[in-house]
């Protein structure tokens, strides 16, 4: 096996038995409920518990923090496993992972032995608050300011649509510290913000899918954050930190794409069989097999490139360009499969008594988060240039 940094080794047979116990802890404790508590958006306390005891909020921390220590493409694994039953629940402990590997990463050692260990069996969980309500992409613009205040910041300022805002504990905190230096990206470094005084959730955001998971605006007001919790000890560092941890992010969303694009693919394979019309299975009818067929081959080249992806984060090379190309395909993937199953599904893929419509919801939020796809082709093509420079 390879030997990231982020990266214990696990063998083959390890791997298989931990994908093995995820499976049937998705097939027997999962699916049977993730239809309704969707419907419902509520959040999954039981499942999250379940989750904590699989090991999986220590997914990818070091062994020697608590972890499982996985590498990306075990990791990935997990993900398009869990996201083929219920797409919200890999939010709980993705965002939390990517607030861990940026501590992992570039934590001093005292940050790494206060939050790790709390942060691989769940009892501290939490997500990553970038987004303002007038800048998303556009990190640098952000607007939420800390003030060194003796050993204290003082924070100000509002985050939006932040994934586990409501049931976390915690979050790794995006803000500026310096509104006048030049790049503006010097001026941003990233906290670890523990829930507290002047730390509020204003309010619970309404969204189209991705339900059961909570999405937030959190309000800063006179927020006191201890300066021993500034990842790294150093100002100016947040916006490094920020797009050390978008590989594996990236890797991430491509995966919960893979997912549902299986998912969507294997409910149209099933359906197509069972659904008689003109005294044929309607899979016979050329129109509905070619779109198999290209749901399959999706699901397939997705696949690859997630593969390619993880297997580069984990030798450690430099894979942005991979990344988002994973992203890129696997979440477009995602929606055109989840658009197809409902065609193939004709009006039960509207219905609520099947999963179909709920992957019609999910998919798109793929396409936004982790790096818009606009973003994402922008990285692309950039990187083909460099690589390839003449
Ligand atoms: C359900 C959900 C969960 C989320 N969870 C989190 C979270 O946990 N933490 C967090 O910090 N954020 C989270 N986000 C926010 C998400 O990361 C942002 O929505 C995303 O980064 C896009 O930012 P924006 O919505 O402000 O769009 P904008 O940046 O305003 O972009 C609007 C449009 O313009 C395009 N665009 C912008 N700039 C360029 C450019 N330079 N070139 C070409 N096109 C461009 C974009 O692609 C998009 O199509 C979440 C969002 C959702 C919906």
């Amino acid at each position: 096996m390879s030997t990231s940094p982020d990266e214990d080794a696990i063998t083959p047979e390890e791997e298989a038995q931990l994908l093995d116990s995820i499976g049937k802890w998705l097939a027997r404790d999962v699916k049977p409920y993730a239809r309704q508590l969707d419907h419902d958006d509520t959040w999954p306390a039981d499942m999250v518990a379940q989750m904590r005891d699989l090991g999986l909020f220590g997914a990818t921390i070091r062994r020697e923090y608590g972890g499982l220590g996985l590498g990306a493409s075990t990791y990935s694994k997990i993900v398009m496993a869990v996201s083929e039953v219920w797409m919200s629940l890999s939010g709980i402990f993705n965002s939390h992972l990517i607030m861990a590997s940026a501590v992992q990463r570039f934590g001093t050692e005292e940050q790494k032995r206060r939050f790790l260990p709390r942060f691989a069996d769940g009892t501290l969980r939490g997500g990553l608050a970038l987004t303002e309500p007038d800048c998303g992409t556009d990190l640098q613009a952000i607007r939420t300011k800390a003030v060194r205040d003796g050993d204290d910041y003082v924070v100000n300022g509002t985050k939006t649509w932040i994934s586990n805002g409501i049931h976390g504990h915690c979050v790794a905190l995006l803000l500026k510290t310096d509104t006048t230096v030049e790049p503006r990206h010097k001026g941003l470094s990233m906290f670890i913000a523990e829930k507290g005084e002047g730390f509020t959730v204003s309010r619970k955001l309404e969204k189209l899918g991705y339900k059961g998971i909570d999405s937030a605006e959190l309000v800063f007001r006179d927020y006191r954050v201890p300066a021993a919790n500034l990842i790294g000890g150093v100002e100016g560092k947040g916006f490094a930190h920020t797009a050390g941890g978008l590989e594996l992010g990236r890797i991430n969303v491509a995966s919960r794409g893979v997912g549902v694009a299986t998912a969507a693919l294997k409910a149209s394979t099933s359906y197509s069989q069972l659904r008689r019309t003109m005294g044929k299975p309607i899979h016979q009818h050329q129109a509905i097999a070619i779109k198999l067929a290209d749901m399959a081959t999706r699901v397939e080249a997705a696949r690859l490139l997630v593969e390619q992806a993880a297997t580069a984060y984990d030798s450690g090379r430099r894979c942005d360009m991979e990344a988002g190309m994973a992203k890129l395909f696997a979440t477009e993937a995602a929606l055109e499969n989840a658009t197809e199953a409902m065609r193939i599904h004709g009006a039960y893929g509207y219905s609520k008594e099947l999963d179909v419509e709920r992957y019609y919801r999910d998919a798109p939020l793929l396409c936004i988060g982790e790096g818009t796809n606009e973003i994402q082709r922008i990285i692309i093509a950039r990187q083909l240039i460099e690589r390839n420079s003449v």
